[in-house]
């Protein structure tokens, strides 16, 4: 088997965005020998596709062909062998048989709905490209015994979505729960874009004004707030940087929900005290999960306690994955 250079294609069947980093279709150990299952890891750190690509101290890159990031991006590493799998247990998982999937994921973290949604979804697209059945999609855990990724999912019940995805069946409409985990969320991506100054002793509402690719309307005129038609899940993931704190100072940051014209906060109980390291900046995701409606609104506040101006940097980026509930 040479190459595998339709991984690309592949990826994007599971409507998924997909990024292709460059050089994967050259980049491997040699040409891949054979397709006969997919491993499922965990990469056990964070923002680390270049460990993927490059390799760590005793284990040159690629180790997967494929990385896929916390909010459902898949990124196409190579086309070639990897290192992702020795010494395997079963025959169809080595590193020539089979397919390697690092996923973004500490190893302790809760997996983001949308990223074990497009796990399976990629799963399934592959085994239908490379004529498998579901059951020769295994997590890195079955199939070493060193190993424990991919952490605390149940790999019969995401072979059993796979399965039922690549029948290509819509969403079992056994019970409402059913149909939210399988609804493909709508994810709202959002930047800063320029630096903003949150006052002394006092709070920074974020304003969004680099919006990748939301609809239009998902977030208000005045770019602060985050909208949904109906009911939905949000699913929210800020990375928040901050800097002109002094070092162990004190700020928070809160997801907040708000009333929908925005003039009341309803909760914010993923709030979150950070402290500065030396530099006197803060670098932090934030994480969160809402019910939204047409009643109410979302918006990321920042709230410092402190004497001085801090700024948020226009850098800060935010997630927000969408499911109908
Ligand atoms: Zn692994």
């Amino acid at each position: 088997m040479p190459y595998l250079t339709q991984l690309a294609e592949v990826a994007r069947r599971t409507g998924y965005p997909v990024t292709e980093c460059p050089g994967w279709k050259t980049r491997g150990h040699g040409p891949q020998p054979a397709v006969e299952g997919v491993v499922c890891h965990h990469t056990a750190d964070r923002e680390d596709l270049h460990v993927v690509r490059d390799g760590r101290p005793g284990l040159d890159g690629p180790l997967s062909q494929i990385w896929l990031r916390h909010d459902g991006r898949i990124f196409i590493v190579a086309a070639g062998r990897c290192w992702h799998n020795a010494p395997s247990t079963s025959p169809n998982h080595t590193n020539s048989a089979s397919i390697g999937i690092e996923a973004e994921n500490n190893g302790r973290s809760p997996w983001p709905a949308g990223q074990l949604d497009a796990y399976r979804r990629l799963c399934a697209e592959l085994c239908k490209e490379f004529g498998l059945p579901a059951s020769r999609v295994r997590g890195h855990k079955e199939v070493n015994t060193a190993k424990s990724d991919p952490h605390t999912l149940s790999m019969n019940d995401f072979r059993a979505e796979v399965a039922r995805l690549m029948t290509g069946a819509g969403p079992t409409p056994a019970s409402a729960t059913r149909v939210e985990e399988d609804a493909v969320p709508e994810i709202v991506s959002l930047g800063a874009g320029r630096d903003q100054d949150v006052p002394a002793a006092g709070e920074l509402v974020v304003r969004w004004h680099t919006e990748y690719v939301d609809d239009p309307d998902d977030h208000g005129a005045d770019g602060v707030a985050v909208f949904a038609d109906g009911a939905r899940w949000a699913l929210c993931d800020a990375l928040v940087k901050l800097r002109g704190l002094q070092p162990g100072e004190d700020v928070d940051l809160a997801w907040t929900r708000c009333s929908r014209d925005g003039t009341k906060v309803l909760d914010d109980p993923w709030r979150l005290t950070v402290h500065a390291d030396p530099d006197g900046r803060i670098e932090r995701n934030l994480g969160g999960q809402f019910a939204l409606s047409a009643d109410n609104q979302l918006r990321l506040r920042i709230l410092n306690p402190g004497p001085r101006p801090v700024t948020l940097e226009k850098v800060t980026m935010a997630k927000i994955a969408l499911f109908r509930r």
